[in-house]
């Protein structure tokens, strides 16, 4: 009997995404700026998206282009706007050609008991985290599989594996991340695109920031307690992740050593999902 093998992926080069383009939104801070650095410096053109003061926004694409040698452009789209994700992706494919490598990495949190979490913060949360990927992954999924290559990375969190109390809106839709990056990973699976989600537990970030002034607040205790007995209670490794190990995590990921990896949810939370 005799068995054909599927291709084997190209040599692993020394800037293996060199000549690809790579969007990645909610790119203005924290995860993202770490994982746009690290798509850079692997040769990717890069598409920034995400709020902040526009000067700083220029002046970090400024310094990604020079320091990477790569093509930098941004977009201030709203991703809770669905008109406003088409025009980032008409604008993104404009200036820097297909989109290569989708990172879905934009986020928003609030933390209530359900019967007071506010039915605007639901909406918002559930538009910026799960339906923004939607979104993107309808705009660039058909031609990357006409394409044959395509790499979709989902930035979802140990919250789309487990769950924790007061972050309904935040769970739910992690948890449907997760889904959707197995829908998609099998939709795609034969046509060189892969789809995977990263679930970072916590990562030291201005999200995270927020989160431990509000609990510190609400709790009566300092800051650092916070930390180590609220945060850092459930990750056995006792340290926050960082932003450089998601950002070389979504970089493997994006490179032609990673093409049978699809359909996954890796946790990169220090062991907490393993208990
Ligand atoms: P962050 O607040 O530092 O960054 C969030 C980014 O999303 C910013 O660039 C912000 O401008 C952008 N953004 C927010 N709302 C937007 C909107 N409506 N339209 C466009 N951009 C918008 O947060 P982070 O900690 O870097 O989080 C990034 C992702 O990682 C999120 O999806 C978050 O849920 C996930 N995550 C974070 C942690 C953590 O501990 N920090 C853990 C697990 C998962």
């Amino acid at each position: 009997m005799q068995i054909t093998l599927p291709e084997a992926a190209p040599a692993i080069r020394e800037r293996p995404l060199a000549g690809k383009t790579a969007l990645i939104t909610g790119s203005t801070s924290g995860i993202g700026l770490g994982v746009a650095e690290a798509l850079a410096e692997q040769g990717a053109g890069i598409v920034l998206n995400g709020f902040g003061d526009p000067q700083t926004i220029m002046r970090t694409r400024d310094r990604l282009a020079m320091e990477h040698d790569v093509e930098v452009a941004y977009s201030g789209a709203d991703l809770s706007d669905p008109a406003a994700i088409a025009e980032m992706m008409a604008y993104a494919r404009d200036v820097l050609g297909p989109v290569d490598i989708l990172v879905n990495n934009a986020g928003i949190q609030h933390v209530s008991p359900i019967g007071d979490f506010p039915t605007a913060k639901w909406d918002a949360i559930l538009a910026v985290n799960l339906s923004s990927a939607f979104h993107t992954i309808r705009a660039v999924l058909p031609e990357m599989m006409q394409r044959g290559y395509g790499r979709i990375i989902n930035v979802a969190s140990a919250h789309g594996l487990v769950a924790s109390p007061f972050k309904s809106a935040y769970v739910a839709a992690k948890h449907g991340v997760v889904g959707l990056t197995k829908t998609v990973a099998l939709e795609a699976a034969t046509c060189g695109v892969t789809c995977n989600a990263i679930c970072p537990g916590y990562v030291f970030t201005p999200l995270v920031e927020k989160q431990i002034e509000e609990q510190a607040r609400a709790h009566g205790i300092p800051a650092d307690k916070v930390v180590t007995d609220i945060l850092l209670a459930s990750q056995p490794n006792k340290r926050f992740a960082t932003v450089e190990e998601i950002g070389a995590l979504t970089a493997f990921l994006a490179s032609p050593g990673a093409a049978s990896i699809t359909g996954a949810a890796l946790a990169v939370d220090g062991g907490w999902t393993a208990h």
